[in-house]
C-alpha cells in the first residue's frame, strides 16, 4: 500500500487516519491512501517566502539553471523507480514516457535556456533599450526580477510527473519557491518524483513543498507577490480564481483547463496522398495515447465533406488495431485513471451521441472488465453548424467526433467553435491553405501545428507541448500561458520599466549602455581574462585613413565591385552616397585591424556579431577610429565565457559611421 506524504516546512507528513483510499483503475483494489493530514498552510507560505525565496534569489539565473540541470540528471538516473509505479495510474509505459521522460526533458531544456538566454546575474533584461530623450541622457529599459512570494501549483491527474516538472522548472529558474498540489488520484507518482528531488539535496530548504490532499485555507493566505498556476477543469478553475482573497490581492492566476482541440484535414488532401495517412495516424494516436486523457488530445476531426466517408473508414480500421489491457503489460491502451473518470467519460460521450452517429464503439474491441477500461469511441456529426455538444463538451477519454466542412473558411470557423483551445492541427501540403487557416484561426488557439509529407518525419506531434513553445490557450482553455522558453520564466517575475540615465541602467542591468561611463584599463582589454574584464572597459584606437587604393584593392580582392564603390558618376546618382564610398565590410575589417591584439592571449575566438548598422558613408580620404567597450559578460563553461563588446566607428569629423556588437569567447583564467 502506497502512503504518499506531504512535505511541509521541511518535514514529511504521513496520511492521517481519515485519509482517502485510492483504488486501482485496473483491478479496483486499494493501492494507496492519501491526504487527510492537518497541514499548517500559513506556516508553509512563511517557510517558502522567508526561507526558500531568499535562498533562491541569492543565486544567479545561471546558478539556478545549473541546479535544475543537476536535478534533471538525478531524476534521469532514478526514473525506472517512477516507471515501476506508473502503471498504477492506468498508463502504459509509452504513456509514462510522455509524463516521466517528458517532464525530465522539459526541465533539462528550461535549464539550458536559462544558461544560454539569461544572464549570470539577478536581473533579466527584457527587450531593447528605449531612447526616451534626444541627447541620450535619459533612457528606458524593461527588466524582470523574481516575485518575492510563493508559487502555488495545482495540477491535474493526467500528468503527475510532467505536470509538476514543467511548472517547477520555470518557477525555480525565476527564483521563486513553490508549493505543489497534485491531483489526489495520481499523487503517489508525483510524490515519488518529489521525494527524489528532496533526496537529491540539490534544492535549498523551502524551495519546494508538497500538499497531498486538500489545500485548506491556502488560497486565503496568498498575497500580492504570489502566483497560482492551476491545471484542471474549467469548473474548478472558476471556483478558485474567484476566491475573494485572490481577487483582492490581484494574485496572479494562470489557468490551463478544458479544451476542445481540433484537427483539420486540408482541402488539398485525398486518400492517395501521404498527408491522408499522416492525418489518420495522428488522429488515432491522439485518441488512444493516455487513453485520450490529454488536455491536447484531438476531440474534433474536421474534414472536407467529400472525404468524410474515407476518413471514417480509415480511422475506424486503424483504431481497431488498438489492444486494450493491463497497462503493465504490452497492451497499446491502458485504462482511464479511475472508475469515476470512466463514468464521466461515458456520460459525456452519451451527450455527444445525441447529435452524432457512433461510428465505432465497444463492439470492435476486447475491453477488459476493470473499473477504468473503456474502448475508443468515434462519432460522426452530420450537422456541425447546428450541433452544440460536440463543440462544448470535453469527454476526457478516447472520444472524438468527425465533422464535415465545405471550404477552408468553414473549417476554420468550426475549429474556432471550441471557444478557445490549446492546440489545433492542420494537415496540408498547400502553404496557402495553411496561411488562410492561420489568419482565420490563430486567435482562437494557443498553438497551431501544421504538418505535411516534408515535415512529418521530424514533427513533434499534435499533442506534445514543447518547453520551447507556449502552452495554453484563450477562452475555454483557461486564458493562461506556460512554457515558451524564457517567456514561461517571466510568469513568475515582475516586469518593471526602469527609467534613468545610462549609468543607472548599466548599474541595474549589469550591461553597458551607450552614454554610460567608459573606463580605460592598464592594458588592452583583449589581454585581460574573462574574470578581469570590467563592464564599461574601453579602448579608443588610433585613426586610419581609407584611401581610394584601399577601396579598389578590396573590391578586386573580394569581387565586390558594386558601382557605389567603383563608379563616381553612378554613385553620385544614388540618393545615399556623395560619390564613391568605402565598402561597409572594408570598414569592419579595418576596425578589426585597429583593435585586435595579434599575440596569443585570453581571447580565444570571435564568434559573431549582432545588430550591425552602417550609419554614414565613408569617402576616400576620410579617417575612421574605433571605440571598443565591454558591454556584457556571460560565463559559458568553467574555462571560458562570452564577452559582448560594443564597437562604434567614428569619422574624423566626429560623426558615428557604424556600430555593432562583437562577440568573443574569452578564457576565464590565464
Ligand atoms: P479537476 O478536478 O479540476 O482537478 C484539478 C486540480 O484541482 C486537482 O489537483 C484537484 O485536486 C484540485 N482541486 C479540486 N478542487 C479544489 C479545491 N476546491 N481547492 C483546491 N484544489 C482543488 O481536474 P482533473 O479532473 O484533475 O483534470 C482533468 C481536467 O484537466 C480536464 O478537463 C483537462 O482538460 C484538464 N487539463 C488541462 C490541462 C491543460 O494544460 N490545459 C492539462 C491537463 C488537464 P484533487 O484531485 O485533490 O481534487
Amino acid at each position: 500500500m502506497l502512503t504518499p506524504n506531504s512535505f511541509a516546512n521541511g518535514q514529511w507528513i504521513a496520511p492521517a487516519a481519515n485519509a482517502r483510499p485510492i483504488l486501482s483503475p485496473v483491478t479496483g483494489e486499494q493501492i494507496a491512501t492519501a491526504g487527510g493530514s492537518d497541514l499548517d498552510f500559513a506556516q508553509m507560505v512563511e517557510f517558502a517566502t522567508k526561507k526558500g525565496g531568499p535562498s533562491l534569489r541569492e543565486m544567479t539565473f545561471h546558478q539556478r539553471a545549473k541546479m535544475l540541470k543537476a536535478l534533471a540528471l538525478y531524476l534521469q538516473d532514478r526514473k525506472e523507480e517512477l516507471y515501476a509505479i506508473n502503471h498504477l495510474t492506468g498508463a502504459t509505459r509509452k504513456d509514462g514516457g510522455i509524463d516521466i521522460d517528458g517532464g525530465i526533458i522539459t526541465m533539462m531544456v528550461i535549464a539550458g535556456k536559462g544558461r544560454r538566454e539569461m544572464p549570470d546575474g539577478h536581473v533579466y533584461v527584457d527587450g531593447n533599450l528605449e531612447q526616451l530623450s534626444r541627447q541620450g541622457t535619459f533612457l528606458g529599459q524593461h527588466i524582470a526580477v523574481p516575485l518575492q512570494g510563493v508559487a502555488v501549483h495545482i495540477n491535474a491527474f493526467n500528468f503527475p510527473v510532467w505536470g509538476m516538472l514543467e511548472k517547477l522548472a520555470p518557477t525555480l529558474l525565476a527564483g521563486v519557491p513553490a508549493i505543489v498540489k497534485p491531483a489526489t488520484q495520481t499523487c503517489f507518482l508525483t510524490e515519488a518524483c518529489f521525494r527524489m528531488m528532496i533526496e537529491s539535496g540539490l534544492l535549498p530548504d523551502g524551495a519546494v513543498q508538497l500538499i497531498i490532499g486538500g489545500t485548506g485555507d491556502l488560497l486565503d493566505r496568498l498575497g500580492p507577490q504570489d502566483v497560482v498556476s492551476f491545471t484542471g477543469s474549467a469548473d474548478t478553475a472558476l471556483m478558485l480564481r474567484t476566491n475573494p482573497n485572490i481577487l483582492r490581492n490581484s494574485v496572479r492566476f494562470m489557468s490551463e483547463q478544458d479544451s476542445l482541440n481540433a484537427s483539420i484535414l486540408g482541402a488539398d488532401v485525398t486518400p492517395d496522398t501521404p498527408e491522408f495517412d499522416l492525418f489518420i495516424k495522428q488522429a488515432a494516436s491522439e485518441m488512444t495515447v493516455k487513453s485520450g486523457q490529454k488536455c491536447t488530445a484531438i476531440r474534433r476531426i474536421i474534414v472536407p465533406d467529400t472525404q468524410i466517408d474515407a476518413v471514417a473508414e480509415a480511422l475506424s480500421e486503424r483504431l481497431k488495431k488498438t489492444t486494450i489491457g493491463d497497462p503493465a503489460g504490452d497492451a497499446r491502451m491502458g485504462s482511464l485513471v479511475s472508475a469515476s473518470q470512466k463514468r464521466d467519460v461515458l456520460e459525456k460521450a452519451a451527450m455527444i451521441a445525441q447529435e452524432s452517429q457512433q461510428v465505432l464503439g465497444a463492439e470492435a474491441f476486447d475491453v477488459p472488465d476493470g473499473p477504468g477500461f473503456v474502448s475508443p469511441m468515434l462519432f460522426r456529426c452530420g450537422d456541425p453548424d447546428g450541433a452544440r455538444n460536440v463543440h462544448e463538451i470535453e469527454a476526457f477519454g478516447p472520444v472524438s467526433t468527425i465533422l464535415p466542412y465545405r471550404d477552408t473558411a468553414h473549417a476554420a470557423r468550426l475549429a474556432n467553435r471550441g471557444e478557445g483551445s490549446l492546440v489545433a492541427s492542420l494537415v496540408t501540403h498547400d502553404p496557402s491553405i495553411a496561411r488562410d487557416v492561420a489568419v482565420a484561426s490563430a486567435a482562437w488557439h494557443g498553438r497551431l501545428y501544421i504538418v505535411d509529407r516534408d515535415s512529418m518525419g521530424e514533427a513533434t506531434g499534435h499533442g506534445s507541448p514543447l518547453p520551447h513553445m507556449v502552452h495554453g490557450g484563450p477562452g475555454r482553455a483557461g486564458g493562461g500561458e506556460e512554457l515558451g522558453g524564457v517567456r514561461g520564466v517571466l510568469h513568475y517575475m515582475q516586469r518593471t520599466a526602469i527609467q534613468g540615465g545610462p549609468d543607472v541602467l548599466t548599474a541595474i542591468t549589469g550591461q553597458w549602455v551607450q552614454g554610460a561611463k567608459q573606463t580605460q584599463g592598464p592594458v588592452h582589454p583583449f589581454q585581460r581574462t574573462f574574470r578581469e574584464i570590467q563592464i564599461g572597459e574601453t579602448i579608443v584606437t588610433d585613426p586610419r585613413e581609407v584611401t581610394l587604393d584601399d577601396i579598389e584593392h578590396f573590391a578586386h580582392f573580394t569581387g565586390d565591385t558594386f558601382y557605389a564603390h567603383m563608379d563616381e558618376e553612378a554613385a553620385q546618382a544614388n540618393p545615399f552616397f556623395p560619390g564613391r564610398v568605402a565598402h561597409g565590410y572594408l570598414l569592419l575589417s579595418f576596425a578589426a585591424g585597429l583593435f585586435v591584439q595579434p599575440d596569443p592571449g585570453p581571447v580565444l575566438a570571435n564568434t559573431g556579431l549582432n545588430s550591425l548598422s552602417f550609419q554614414k558613408p565613408v569617402s576616400p580620404g576620410d579617417k575612421v577610429h574605433v571605440h571598443l567597450t565591454a558591454k556584457r559578460k556571460t560565463q559559458r563553461t568553467d574555462t571560458y565565457g562570452e564577452v559582448a563588446w560594443n564597437v562604434t566607428l567614428y569619422h574624423h569629423a566626429g560623426e558615428q559611421v557604424a556600430e555593432y556588437e562583437l562577440l568573443t569567447m574569452v578564457a576565464y583564467e590565464r
